[in-house]
């Protein structure tokens, strides 16, 4: 296990309180939660735990900032300059958010600091610049009559976020929402709530209006399940596990019907055909799984290879598994740093078991790696029955099943075999292949020659059980913004 100079990077701790209207203040209740380092399961910083009466408090300040309070009103260009010195704000300030994931969720510190830190600053730029540009349409009508819509924020936003990308999931959730004219209340997830509270501090910087958004941290069961059935939130955006995300909607249904958008789980196959560059296809499958430790929600988990080009392949893939470099996640070295927390961790290791069990043959990893922390070796199973728990389940972990195919109408079977979609990827020369697949996949986003590319102006979400409604695009802001329909006769005689 390679180690990092971690010290000189680990950053202070500055804000650990909740954010509500404006100010960082203690929970009602005065109670704190630990958060944890899952390099080596020591405790970080004590963090104020919200609950239901935090949450009320929360939701009252953005009720009153969006019935009473500048932010819906404000001229788009104005909103927009207030999103755009956040972004600024991100980018100065990316090595300490980048830190604050590193020790929160055990993220790769310089692919944060490098690409997806940066990346944010990008997505709160995309969503200001369409802060002016929110318009409806003038209708033709079939009578005499003016009809136009017009597209208004939905109010009260609850996103709930999880905590493998805790800042950009941040991000993503809500500039489009800001840019909207909504006003929010943010539940982080309760292993990583430290990036959201930094973020809450540049909010206020940049010039976002008291209340408009307000951070809490807690726990799902509570803080989130207060959020999700409270009667005065108007929609729930959440990004998390699909068991959840049937809680979140059903709560929504017993309280006030507010509107849901969900991205949940997935199972995602990546397709290699035997016209594939061996080499390149080898490299895309482990970054596929290995990508944040195989806790994403579109890691290609089912890798299926044609019959021709198989044993190379899996010859080719085990290597670069062997060398892949497990450690500390500031090291910038290591291209894997720790699961997420210690129930993440144990669960892996329980999938992995299970793959034994049942039969798969185990090519390489299935073991912890140092004695302190959650570190998992890239562990890959080739003999892989589609019925397993390890073809099925969300493992959410560094854990590859590989089978072999041999037509293209067997594998489009296998690969929607799954109660998933949320993503495909298909590595071929073939036009007429790559075209017939990606068809036949039901999933939401395809990836042809590439993986995980993902961009601020492409839509992004679930089929089947990964949910439904977009992040990413200007698809993402319609989600934030309710149609009004007006009519009137063109002639009042
Ligand atoms: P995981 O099980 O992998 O932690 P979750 O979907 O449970 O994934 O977590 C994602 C987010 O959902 C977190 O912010 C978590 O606190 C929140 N959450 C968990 N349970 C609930 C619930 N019952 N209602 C609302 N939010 C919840």
């Amino acid at each position: 296990m390679a180690n990092g100079d971690a010290a000189c990077s680990v950053p202070t701790i500055k804000f650990t309180k909740l954010f509500i209207n404006g100010e960082f203040v203690d929970s009602v209740s005065g109670k704190r939660f630990e958060t944890i380092d899952p390099r080596t399961g020591e405790v970080i910083a004590l963090i104020s735990e919200g609950g239901k009466e935090d949450i009320d408090i929360a939701v009252k300040a953005a009720r009153h900032a969006f019935d009473s309070g500048p932010w819906p009103r404000l001229p788009g260009a104005e909103r927009a300059k207030i999103l755009m010195k956040w972004a600024e704000l991100i980018d100065e300030h990316a090595e300490e958010i980048a830190a604050l994931d590193t020790i929160d969720a055990g993220k790769l510190y310089h692919m944060c600091r490098n690409v997806e830190v940066p990346a944010t600053a990008n997505t709160m730029r995309y969503y200001a610049g369409a802060a002016d540009k929110i318009h409806g349409e003038v209708l033709k009508g079939s009578r005499e009559f003016h009809a136009y819509t017009l597209l208004e924020p939905v109010g009260v936003v609850g996103h709930i976020i999880p905590w493998n990308f805790p800042n950009s999931m941040f991000y993503v959730k809500v500039s489009p929402s800001l840019a909207a004219g909504c006003t929010m209340v943010l539940k982080p997830a309760e292993q990583t709530p430290l990036s959201a509270l930094y973020s809450a501090h540049l909010a206020k910087l940049a010039g976002v209006p008291d209340g408009v958004l307000n951070v809490v941290p807690g726990f799902g069961p509570i803080a989130g399940a207060a959020l999700s059935s409270h009667m005065d939130v108007d929609a729930i955006s959440f990004t998390g596990s699909t068991k959840t995300g049937r809680e979140i909607m059903q709560a929504a249904a017993k309280s006030n019907l507010k509107q849901v958008t969900l991205e949940l789980g997935g199972k995602s196959p990546l397709i290699i055909f035997d016209d594939a560059d061996i080499d390149k296809a080898s490299e895309l499958a482990l970054i596929g799984i290995l990508y944040n430790k195989g806790e994403v929600c579109v890691a290609s988990s089912r890798v299926f290879v044609q019959e021709g080009i198989y044993d190379e392949f899996e010859k080719k893939l085990v290597e670069k598994a062997k060398a892949w470099v497990v450690g500390d996640p500031f090291d910038p070295k290591v291209q894997q740093g720790p699961q997420c927390d210690k129930r993440q961790f144990e669960k892996v290791l329980s999938y992995i078991e299970h793959g034994k069990r049942e039969g798969a043959t185990l090519l390489t990893g299935g073991k912890t790696v140092g004695n302190k922390g959650y570190f998992i070796e890239p562990t890959i199973f080739s003999d892989v029955k589609e019925d397993m728990l390890i073809a099925q389940d969300e493992i959410f972990g560094p854990v590859m099943a590989l089978k072999k195919f041999k037509t293209v109408e067997e594998v489009i079977k296998s690969a929607n075999n799954t109660k998933y979609g949320l993503a495909a990827g298909i590595v071929t020369k073939n036009i007429d292949t790559a075209n017939t697949v990606s068809r036949s996949i039901r999933a939401g986003t395809i990836w042809i020659n590439c993986y995980f590319a993902f961009d601020d102006d492409v839509p992004f979400g679930g089929y089947k059980m990964s949910g439904f409604g977009k992040d990413h695009g200007l698809e993402a802001i319609y989600k934030y913004l309710q149609v009004k329909s007006v009519v009137t006769p063109l002639y009042n005689s």
